[in-house]
């Protein structure tokens, strides 16, 4: 792919730059510059550009703004000791892209081209990375959306691919603490044959108001049953679940519905390494209770790039409660350990996960 590049004459000077990387919250702040390529059918991907970072102009009828075909990822950018730059696994969020983009019926932008495209953002503004003491990295948000100007219901006939960035602090500021969840019996994300595999906005526009139910009742976030028999454990509005028994085994959601988590699937592998024997199944809000109750379910814990991973704390639902698993979250905490150690270059990266940028 052939990209331009027109430099920022108005970039965030080195004070400011220093004050934001201080302590840059989450999303809050963009860099200099931001990726754009555009789709046609007749011409496909063309006119790839790196410009200054601006709001964009669109036609009160473009597509996205009414029927909602957009797709996004979600990845980071982790500055090492050494000052070089690196990216996680991207094909990866570039392979789920391809995924997401079939079922929302966008083009295909092909994988190495998703991995050009963010690697040229992260190299333009790679001032914009954090240092790699206190976990902070440059947040990453690819999307694509419909940007046809039309009001029929097919698919957009011009579309807009972007890649934007954001630095982002540490997660947990003061320690890890384990989030609250509410379980929502009104509400799902997903059913059989729906989006619930696609990184789509849709889902998190669907999720809100659950969200906001889960807040009412005092919880930090929301946790889903499946669509069809409200049975099974799903997710939370935008991250993977993990279950650690006593006996060391640990059992995970099945994909089908859920959002195939890249955090997700590298613990499988992580936790496999470590010793833990992990299954992937069906797995029901009955076993959750009754295996806290039982103490068998000794840590519970959340994943996704943001918060990477994340201890759970009690369940609440509309009868009652379960309190958290456990206190000491070793599992957690060693599960935790080795996948960051890996995205900052502190330990080997047997996988070979990462991907150099700078
Ligand atoms: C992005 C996302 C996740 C986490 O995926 P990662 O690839 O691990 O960041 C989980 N659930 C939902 C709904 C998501 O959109």
């Amino acid at each position: 792919m052939e990209i331009s590049t027109t430099a920022s004459t108005a970039t965030v000077d080195d004070a400011r730059l220093a004050e934001i990387l201080e302590n840059p919250g989450f999303g809050q702040h963009f860099t200099d510059h931001m990726f754009t390529v555009e789709w046609t059918p007749d011409a496909g991907w063309h006119a790839a550009r790196i410009e200054p970072y601006g709001p964009l102009t669109l036609d009160p009828a473009t597509s996205v703004l009414h029927y909602a075909q957009e797709i996004f990822e979600g990845m980071k950018a982790y500055r090492h000791e050494d000052g070089s730059i690196w990216s996680f696994r991207p094909e990866e969020n570039a392979g789920r892209m391809v995924r997401s983009s079939h079922r929302l019926a966008l083009p295909v932008l092909e994988v190495p081209d998703f991995i050009q495209a963010v690697d040229e953002l992260v190299k333009v503004d790679q001032r914009w990375v954090p240092d790699a003491a206190g976990e902070k990295s440059l947040y990453l948000r690819p999307f694509m959306f419909g940007s046809e100007a039309f009001l029929g219901v097919r698919p957009s006939q011009h579309v807009t691919f972007m890649v934007i960035a954001s630095p982002a602090g540490a997660y947990f500021k003061g320690g890890i603490k384990p989030v609250s969840l509410w379980l929502t019996e009104e509400y799902t994300r997903a059913g059989r044959g729906g989006m619930g595999a696609a990184k789509t906005g849709g889902n998190y526009a669907s999720s809100l108001v659950a969200q906001q139910e889960a807040s009412a009742h005092g919880c930090d976030q929301v946790v889903f049953l499946d669509g069809q028999e409200g049975k099974y454990v799903e997710e939370l509005g935008g991250m993977n679940m993990y279950f650690v028994y006593d006996d060391g085994h640990i059992v995970t959601p099945e994909v089908g519905t859920i959002l195939e988590g890249i955090t997700r699937s590298s613990i499988i592998e992580l936790a496999g390494k470590l010793g833990h024997q992990v299954e992937e199944r069906k797995f029901s809000i009955d076993e959750w209770r009754d295996g806290v109750t039982s103490g068998r379910i000794t840590e519970i814990f959340a994943c996704g790039t943001a918060a990477v991973v994340t201890p759970v704390g009690s369940l609440k639902w509309a009868g009652g409660e379960v309190p958290c698993a456990s206190e000491g979250g070793e599992v957690t905490t060693q599960v935790r350990q080795a996948l960051v150690d890996i995205q900052y270059g502190r330990a080997e990266d047997t996988f070979g996960w990462m991907h150099r940028i700078v």
